[in-house]
């Protein structure tokens, strides 16, 4: 797309020869106009030839990376499932991110939103906004987003690159099974709730980063839990003709699980007592903080589901996990005082602060 208003200072004039020569436009010409429309020390296609145009092993990729759109094989019978998500430096990720951490997070997050929906990945695009053409960063980069991409065979089919602040946005899409797709509105009173892995630990990591703490190997594992989150895809897609519900933890626990309450109209009572204990945690914070964490702490890319108590122990029993999953709390009839209830021995428990909400807190000065 042109950058209509980019300042005039920064067009490069075409050369008279091209201008006035009087041959017809060629391909070529689209490119090489587009790379003095937004210039950066790197073209625009230079970016794109040498960083995402890479060929893919999917076959239901027609048309990739290079014209002016993919055009993708969907079979008969599957359901799209599209997701997009934008990453924001300063908001998502903090400002001296590396940039392979940054590329890895930008797929793992889209990707923690397909198996929230129980869906197999396979196509993406891809927009980038970019201060400036670094060729470390954007080396750095493509290796972290091909990195899980190729873990999960999923091609990166188009995008677009733009000069401006550092903001990047994954479109992706994957299919189900026809009829066979998870929401979050399916939980009904009675259902047992579930969350995989260890919730908290993503947040710790971040104030592990943020402090500066030192602390060894529990450091660096809840750093790395932040920083590479595994987007829970296997999992999405043994439970999507089980769980009544399922969305993935993004913005912290409460928040989310009052999402899927409000979702499904109904409520949850959720026991703090049978949170997940994460040993790394317990070692560096103290167990008010941990808890904080859990129930508020955003970034984990868990799954957060329901089953219905009669399937419940045979569906876990089933499970091929690659990590722990836990029952914490069931469903209820919608409650008067908030969708969710937290019990901690048996009484009722408040956290000190609820989950991420871009706009809550009003607009930045
Ligand atoms: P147009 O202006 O027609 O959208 P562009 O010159 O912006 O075309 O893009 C050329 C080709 O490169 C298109 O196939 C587009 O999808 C792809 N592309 C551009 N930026 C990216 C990117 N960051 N990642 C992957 N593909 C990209
Ligand atoms: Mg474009």
């Amino acid at each position: 797309m042109r950058c209509w208003i980019a300042p005039l200072a920064r067009f490069a004039p075409p050369s008279a020869s091209s201008r006035y020569s009087g041959r017809r436009l060629q391909a070529s010409d689209k490119v090489a106009n587009r790379s003095y429309s937004c210039p950066m020390s790197l073209g625009e296609f230079d970016i794109i030839a040498r960083y995402f145009a890479r060929k893919s092993a999917r076959g239901d990729v027609l048309l990739g990376v290079g014209d002016d759109a993919a055009v993708l094989d969907v079979h008969a019978g599957r359901k799209l499932v599209v997701a997009m998500d934008t990453i924001v430096e300063g908001v998502h990720f903090l400002a001296d991110s590396d940039a392979a951490d940054i590329g890895y997070r930008a797929i793992a997050v889209n990707l923690s939103d397909l198996a929230a929906m129980g869906a197999e990945p396979a196509w993406m695009t891809l927009s980038l906004s970019l201060p400036r053409a670094n060729e470390q960063w954007l080396n750095g980069f493509s290796s972290g987003l091909f990195e899980l991409a190729n873990q999960y065979n999923v091609a990166l089919v188009g995008g677009d690159t733009v000069r401006g602040p550092l903001v990047i946005t994954v479109q992706i899409a994957g299919w189900v099974e026809a009829d066979a797709w998870l929401t979050r509105s399916g939980a009904k009173p009675g259902d047992l709730l579930f969350v995989s892995g260890i919730p908290g630990e993503a947040a710790a990591g971040l104030a592990v980063m943020q402090r500066h703490m030192l602390g060894g190997e529990s450091a660096a594992f809840l750093k790395h839990r932040f920083l590479r989150p595994r987007p829970r895809i296997e999992l999405g897609r043994q439970l999507r003709a089980v769980a009544t519900a399922a969305m993935d933890v993004s913005d912290g626990l409460l928040t989310d699980l009052k999402k899927l309450c409000v979702a499904s109209g109904c409520g949850a009572q959720l026991n703090v007592d049978s949170l997940p204990e994460s040993a790394a945690m317990r070692e560096l914070f103290e167990a008010d903080d941990g808890l904080q964490y859990a129930l508020a702490g955003g970034d984990d890319y868990e799954l957060l589901f329901t089953l219905p108590p009669e399937r419940a122990a045979s569906v876990l029993s089933s499970l091929q996990l690659q990590q722990r999953v836990t029952q914490i709390g069931v469903i209820t009839g919608p409650a008067e005082d908030g969708p969710v209830q937290c019990l901690r021995d048996g009484q009722p428990f408040r956290i000190k602060r609820a989950g991420y909400d871009h706009f809550a807190a009003g607009d930045p000065q």
